[in-house]
């Protein structure tokens, strides 16, 4: 099996993601590898008609997010020993990201949450799918229970 150096867990904060919370750290334990936490903070458009047509980010709301977003993966990285420096919040589409900076930091291992989704959400994409097909490094999906 191939000796990952550097393993991305990409966690959102919904639903139960322990279990792929642990496998990312058995993972990097296993293979002694570095592991970087990455959450992103989808950017908010927001229409308001008094300025006249679409503002993009409503930039209030996502200082809060990002900052809301950023305590609680510092948490996350302090029960899991990783570096401040190696915890990422990043903004905008959460699969273009993920592979982005997985790209650009030799990130040989990305591990996310699969939900099993059906009919049209499966149809519509998610997150895992994206991830799947344009990372150019191995990709873990790990079933996750829905609630
Ligand atoms: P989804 O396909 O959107 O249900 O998400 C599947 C998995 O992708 C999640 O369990 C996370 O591992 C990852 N993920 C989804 N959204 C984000 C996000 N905003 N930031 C980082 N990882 C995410």
């Amino acid at each position: 099996m191939e000796n990952y150096k550097h393993i991305l867990l990409a966690v959102d904060f919904f639903g139960k993601n322990q279990v792929l919370i642990d496998k990312a750290k058995q993972l990097a334990e296993t293979f002694e590898a570095k592991l970087s936490l990455i959450h992103v903070v989808e950017s908010v458009p927001i229409t308001d008609a008094g300025y006249g047509g679409d503002i993009p980010f409503d930039l209030d709301l996502m200082t809060d997010l990002t900052a809301a977003a950023k305590n609680r993966l510092l948490a996350l990285g302090a029960r899991l020993a990783v570096n401040d420096g190696d915890i990422w919040i990043e903004i905008g589409n959460p699969k273009t990201e993920i592979v982005r900076f997985a790209e650009e930091n030799q990130v040989d291992l990305i591990v996310l949450g699969s939900h099993g989704r059906h009919g049209l959400a499966l149809l519509l994409g998610s997150t895992a799918n994206g991830v799947l097909h344009h990372a150019k490094c191995d990709v873990l999906a790990v079933r996750l229970q829905d609630e």
